[in-house]
């Protein structure tokens, strides 16, 4: 029996129904242009890391009021207050393919907001091309995956990790990013709850 009011006092649940209820659900959000294909191939990715319930929902097209024409990117927390808040027990990703920065950063990769369960990644600086090099798309999405599941992370209230293989390490730069997996390690993995 589902009632939001007292369905805690009532505590009669199964516990298939209680598990079914609590668990974790992650929105992915294209937010202005991003490949149909790359959405869906980035969500079979993430939710290989995570098991739980994932969807992709049609986003925001409109950039420009993050917009900034001087330095030629996005404001990043802008674009992420507009993706609003998370239902409870939910998870929002809004994946970006343009420029994001935030004051006194040259640019970022994401930016996560724990209290609204909210995240933001930028796809634009994972390609090999941007970098003048050959593309690959393996490369590019294996980037892509664990720049989302560390923004969630975050969201689930992980903070950095110092084990340089940990999908919830630091990256200062793609290097970084390459050389951490796309999961988390066994200090992080019990600190989630999904
Ligand atoms: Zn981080
Ligand atoms: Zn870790």
């Amino acid at each position: 029996m589902r009632c939001s009011a007292c369905a805690t006092i009532l505590g009669r649940s199964s516990g298939e129904e209680r598990r079914q209820k609590n668990q974790v659900k992650i929105t992915l959000e294209p937010i202005g242009d991003v490949a149909d294909e790359v959405m869906k191939k980035l969500k079979d990715r993430v939710g290989g890391i995570f098991h739980c319930p994932l969807e992709i929902r049609a986003g925001s097209s409109d950039l420009t009021p993050a917009y900034d024409a001087e330095r030629k990117q996005y404001l990043s927390s802008k674009l992420l207050s507009a993706l609003g808040k998370a239902e409870r027990q939910e998870r929002v990703v809004g994946v970006a393919d343009v420029d994001l920065y935030v004051p006194r950063l040259n640019f970022v990769f994401g930016e996560a907001d724990v209290l609204s369960g909210t995240a933001i990644v930028s796809l634009n600086r994972l390609r090999q091309e941007y970098y003048g090099l050959t593309p690959d798309e393996t490369l590019f999405l294996d980037r892509a995956t664990k720049e989302i599941v560390h923004e969630l992370g975050h969201t689930f209230g992980l903070g950095h990790c110092s084990n340089n293989k940990c999908v919830m390490h630091f990256s200062n730069s793609l290097a970084d990013t390459d050389l951490k997996e796309s999961h988390f390690c066994n200090m992080c993995r019990p600190k989630i709850i999904l």
